[in-house]
């Protein structure tokens, strides 16, 4: 699982029609999609997929973010996919993002930050199998 990734793209952007230049930026940096779906996250859902947050202060902001709109949840693949995807998309706070990142280009805000990206292996295969079957997972 070392060379895989997951990835969602945000209801900020997805509302904002950014999906396709994202998509773009993502093939365009050389990552494979093996699983690709466009889904509306209900606050349960966004509540068990942040669960690691649940202390923090921004959790109930983070929660109804993330469930106001659909996303699109993809599984890409790359050599060295978690840490290279990580420095595609950039630093949470846009403010701080490296020009040229996806949260750079379209993120607003701390919390509005346009794209999630796992921060392990090990959280790319649980976010995997959140989204997807066995079989959707090319
Ligand atoms: P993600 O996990 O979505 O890829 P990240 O790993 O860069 O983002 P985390 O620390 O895991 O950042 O925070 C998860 C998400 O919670 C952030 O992407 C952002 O949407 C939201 N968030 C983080 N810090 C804050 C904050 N101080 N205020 C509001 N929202 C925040
Ligand atoms: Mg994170």
């Amino acid at each position: 699982m070392s060379n895989r990734t997951f990835t969602m793209i945000k209801p900020d952007a997805t509302e904002k029609g950014h999906t396709g230049a994202i998509l773009k930026m993502i093939n365009e940096a050389g990552f494979r999609i093996v699983a690709m779906k466009m889904t509306h996250l209900s606050r349960q859902k966004a509540g068990e997929f942040y669960a690691v947050h649940k202390e923090r202060p921004f959790y109930g902001e983070l929660v109804e973010f993330m469930s106001r709109g659909p996303i699109t949840a993809a599984i890409l693949e790359k050599e060295n996919a978690v840490e290279d995807f990580r420095k595609l998309i950039g630093a949470t706070n846009p403010a701080e993002a490296a020009e040229g990142t996806v949260r750079k280009l379209y993120a607003s805000s701390i919390g509005e930050n346009a794209i999630h990206g796992s921060d392990s292996d090990e959280n790319a295969k649980i976010e995997s199998d959140f989204f997807f079957s066995k079989l959707e997972q090319f």
